[in-house]
């Protein structure tokens, strides 16, 4: 049986290290990071994601605040929102949670956000300083599958590594990553996704398989290879009566077939989706610390 990526014990490491840190700061009577979040609409789904971070961030002693506007809000206004908390000297990093609603251009908010606060790492400058091996601000779900391959040391140099799906922020950031001149990373990196013909002749290529697609189940025990490592990113909401949220969180990878065949794997829930949550904290504390920009020339 395959050893479990637990992303919920890592994630209550990094925070119990974060916090610690916290406390340090306040001893020192130094100001601790700063986090905002700003929410559009009031979808569910965002609105618990948004609480979530807040939460974290009381944990560990980060501050947060949230910045909450009607879905009526136009781009210009949002635009003017996404200033203020550029020129906010309080705030380390902020947020803008997605999806925003269908008449506001999601690039030009992104893009608005100034590279040094954009603790999502969804700005061009993150992502091409990513991609160029410079210091940036990595996506959270990227950031936090890259830190469960390291504290469980998984090797990575050499590897095939298939990456299935090619999203802006899961995908294509961790097709990158593992493919770069780091640890975690000189893998040899394969990136599949909705047109890739046979996609099992890949999967089972694969040392390392990552899946991010967002289909339940797409992943079967006769699509990988004996000993292969799976960090499943998928969470798709499945109905579930016997839940009392009403549904339950699936992978795309068929945990109980596929995990008898692997070395690791991660669950869902309890694996990616903690650790996503602690890299945006991780993130924060960079941002706060001036890790990223402002130690080097930009
Ligand atoms: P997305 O933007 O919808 O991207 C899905 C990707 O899967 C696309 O690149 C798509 O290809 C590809 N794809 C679709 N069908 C495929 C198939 N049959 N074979 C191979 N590739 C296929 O989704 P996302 O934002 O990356 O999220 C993916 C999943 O991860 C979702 O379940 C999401 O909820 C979950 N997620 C979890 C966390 C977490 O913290 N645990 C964070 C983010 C996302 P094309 O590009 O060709 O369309």
């Amino acid at each position: 049986m395959a050893i479990l990526l637990d992303g919920k014990k890592i994630s209550s490491q990094i925070k119990e290290e974060l916090k610690a840190k916290v406390e340090e700061l306040k001893k020192e009577g130094s100001k601790v990071p700063h986090l905002s979040a700003i929410l559009v609409g009031t979808d569910g789904a965002s609105q618990t994601y948004v609480e979530a971070k807040v939460k974290d961030c009381q944990e560990i002693g980060f501050e947060s605040s949230k910045l909450l506007f009607d879905d009526s809000i136009s781009e210009a206004e949002l635009l003017q929102e996404v200033d203020k908390l550029n020129n906010d000297e309080r705030v380390d990093g902020f947020i803008v949670q997605l999806p925003l609603p269908k008449h506001i251009n999601v690039d030009k908010v992104l893009n608005a956000i100034k590279p040094e606060k954009d603790v999502d790492g969804f700005h061009p400058m993150n992502y091409g300083r990513m991609a160029t091996n410079l210091p940036a601000y990595i996506p959270a779900t990227p950031f936090g599958v890259m830190e469960l391959l390291k504290r469980y040391e998984i090797p990575t140099k050499g590897k095939h590594c298939v990456v299935v799906g090619r999203s802006r922020i899961v995908g294509s950031p961790v097709s990158i990553l593992m493919g770069s001149d780091n640890y975690p990373g000189d893998a040899t990196v394969t990136l599949t996704h909705r047109y890739t013909i046979d996609l099992a002749k890949y999967t089972k290529q694969a040392d390392i398989l990552i899946v991010a697609v967002g289909k339940p189940g797409l992943i079967t025990a006769d699509m990988v290879k004996n000993d292969v490592v799976v960090i499943d990113v998928g969470t798709t909401r499945v109905p579930d009566a016997t839940k009392k949220s009403g549904f339950a969180l699936k992978g795309d990878v068929l945990f109980d077939e596929v995990s008898k065949k692997a070395t690791h794997i991660t669950p869902v829930p309890g694996g990616v989706g903690p650790m996503t949550r602690a890299g945006l904290l991780m993130n924060t504390w960079l941002a706060a610390q001036k890790e990223i920009y402002g130690k080097e020339l930009v």
